[in-house]
C-alpha cells in the first residue's frame, strides 16, 4: 500500500516545524514542503535582529495571552497544547540550549538564528522530508478522497493532507485562495516587519529591547501644537481626524507649527494599561476612564513662545473660537 502523504504549503518557520512533527508522530507519511520563492526560513534568518528570540520564559499561559490583546483567547487554546517548556525541551532534545535574558527573552546560547535554521534543516533531512522550492500553490481542491494542490504552472499534485504555513500576506486579496476553501478572511493589519532605510545609523540597536523607558517626542520643547488619540478605539480613524482638525484649526490663527497626530500608546508616557486593547496609554484617554466615545488630547509645546501664546487672553480667545468652530463643522459634518 502506498504511503499516506502530507503536503505543507510554506517553508518557514510554520511549516518546517509541522513537516518535522508530523513526521515523528506518523513516520509512514510522506511528507514535501512546498515553497514558492528559492529560500526557506528566511524570516527565522532576520527574527530577533539575526539572534531569534525564540520565546518568552514564561510558565503561566494565563500571563503569556494576555500579550495577545487580539487574540488571548485563541492562543491559551494553542499554550495548553505546546507551551514554552515544550520549546525549551524541543530545541533541548536537539542539541539546541536556550538561554533566557533578564526582561525574560529567550535566545539560542551562540546568539544566532543560525542555530535554530541549522537545526530544523538537520531535523528534515533526518526525517527525510522532500522540498519543493519555486512552486507557488494557486489553487487548493478537496476532491473525494484526497486535495489537489494547482501550481502557478499549471501542474497539480494530490495529497491525502495538507497544512496551509504560508504566513502572512499584505493584502486580503492574496489569500483569495483561502478564501476560495470557505474560510473567512480577517482583513490584515502591519504588525512586524522589516524596515528599509537608506541610511545605516541605527544599525547598531537592532535586537535592543528595553524594559522601563521614556520615549521622548523630538520636537517638544517647540513652538508647536500636536494631537494624541488611544490605540485601538472604537473610534480611532474618526478621532485621528478630529484632532487633525482641531490641530489645524489652532495652527491657523497662532503661530504653532502643525506636528500631526500621535498614538498615546507610542510616547511611553504613561504607563497605565488600558482594559480594552491591553495597551499603555495616557490614563486621560483611556477608555477604563474615559468613556466618551470620541477622545483626544491636544498639545502645546513647552517653548518660550508657545508658553507666551498661552499666557496671552487675546490668543486664548482665538484658539478657543477656531476649535468651537472646527468642532461645531465636525459634528453637523457627522450628522447629515
Ligand atoms: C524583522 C522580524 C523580526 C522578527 N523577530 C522575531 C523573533 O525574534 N521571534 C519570533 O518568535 N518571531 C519573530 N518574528 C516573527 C517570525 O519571524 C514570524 O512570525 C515567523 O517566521 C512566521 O513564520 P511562518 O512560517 O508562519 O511564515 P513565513 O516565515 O512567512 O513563511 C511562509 C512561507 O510560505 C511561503 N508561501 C506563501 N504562500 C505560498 C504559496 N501559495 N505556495 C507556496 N509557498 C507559499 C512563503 O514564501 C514563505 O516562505 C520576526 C519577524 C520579522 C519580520
Amino acid at each position: 500500500m502506498s504511503k499516506r502523504k502530507l503536503v505543507v504549503i510554506g517553508g518557514g518557520a510554520a511549516g518546517f516545524f509541522c513537516a518535522v512533527n508530523a513526521a515523528a508522530f506518523n513516520p509512514e507519511l510522506e511528507i514535501i514542503i512546498i515553497e514558492k520563492t528559492t529560500k526557506l526560513l528566511s524570516k527565522v534568518k532576520v527574527s530577533g535582529g539575526g539572534r531569534c528570540n525564540v520565546t518568552h520564559y514564561c510558565l503561566s499561559i494565563a500571563e503569556m495571552a494576555k500579550n495577545y490583546p487580539r487574540g488571548e483567547n485563541f492562543v491559551k487554546k494553542t499554550f495548553h497544547q505546546f507551551f514554552t517548556n515544550d520549546t525549551i525541551n524541543w530545541f533541548g532534545k536537539r542539541g539546541v540550549q536556550l538561554k533566557t535574558e533578564r526582561d525574560g527573552r529567550m535566545f539560542p546560547v551562540t546568539n544566532s538564528s543560525q542555530t535554530i535554521i541549522d537545526c530544523l534543516m538537520t531535523e528534515i533531512n533526518k526525517c527525510e522530508i522532500k522540498i519543493l522550492m519555486n512552486r507557488e500553490v494557486k489553487q487548493l481542491v478537496i476532491g473525494n478522497r484526497q486535495w489537489c494542490l494547482t501550481f502557478a504552472d499549471s501542474l497539480n499534485i494530490l495529497s491525502d493532507y495538507v497544512c496551509v504555513a504560508s504566513g502572512g500576506f499584505a493584502k486580503s486579496a492574496q489569500f483569495a485562495w483561502l478564501k476560495d476553501l470557505g474560510h473567512t478572511i480577517e482583513e490584515p493589519v502591519p504588525s512586524l516587519f522589516t524596515f528599509n532605510i537608506p541610511e545605516d545609523l541605527i544599525k547598531n540597536l537592532m535586537g535592543i529591547s528595553v524594559e522601563s523607558a521614556l520615549v521622548k517626542i523630538m520636537g517638544t520643547k517647540r513652538n508647536a501644537v500636536w494631537g494624541y488619540i488611544h490605540y485601538g478605539d472604537k473610534y480611532e480613524a474618526e478621532n485621528r481626524e478630529l484632532a487633525a482638525r482641531l490641530i489645524k484649526a489652532i495652527a491657523s490663527v497662532t503661530t504653532l507649527e502643525n506636528r500631526g497626530v500621535l498614538l498615546d500608546s507610542t510616547t511611553g508616557r504613561n504607563d497605565y494599561r488600558c482594559k480594552t486593547t491591553g495597551k499603555r496609554g495616557f490614563y486621560s484617554l483611556d477608555e477604563n476612564i474615559n468613556t466618551a466615545p470620541y477622545r483626544v488630547l491636544l498639545e502645546i509645546g513647552d517653548n518660550t513662545v508657545s508658553r507666551e501664546i498661552l499666557l496671552d487672553p487675546v490668543s486664548r480667545k482665538k484658539m478657543g473660537e477656531a476649535i468651537k468652530l472646527e468642532l461645531a463643522a465636525w459634528l453637523s459634518e457627522r450628522k447629515n
